[in-house]
């Protein structure tokens, strides 16, 4: 049964799930924090020499050169497929009718707008 899901489900599982939360807290990816950067170990080459970035959203292996958003992780780090990867995603958004929050996820901040800087320098 392959069930679809609007893009607007889509969007927010890629966008308002913190994917460095996500790394640390719920995939328990070995992680560490260097020269600012959130690094992580890529599950693919097993390498460090990775990044995340809060504005996209997206972790990054500069060795293998793959983006993986949250869904991508998950598909890769579990072993299984985009439609159980987007239902154990869901779980974590807040307010989505048919959620059933895990334990942890109430503790998340959910201000993916926080990023925006805002050093704007008028005329
Ligand atoms: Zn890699």
């Amino acid at each position: 049964m392959n069930r679809r899901f609007t893009g607007d489900e889509l969007f927010k599982l890629r966008n308002l799930i913190p994917i460095n939360w996500l790394i640390k807290e719920h995939l328990n990816i070995p992680s560490k924090d260097s020269e600012g950067f959130f690094r992580f170990l890529c599950p693919l080459c097993n390498e460090f020499q990775t990044a995340t970035n809060p504005k996209t959203n997206l972790a990054r292996c500069f060795r293998c050169e793959t983006n993986f958003n949250p869904i991508d992780l998950v598909m890769t780090v579990r072993g299984i497929g985009f439609v159980e990867s987007v239902k154990y995603l869901k779980t974590f958004l807040p307010g989505t009718p048919d959620s059933r929050p895990h334990g942890q996820a109430a503790g998340i901040e959910w201000n993916a707008g926080e990023y925006r800087q805002t050093d704007k320098h008028a005329g």
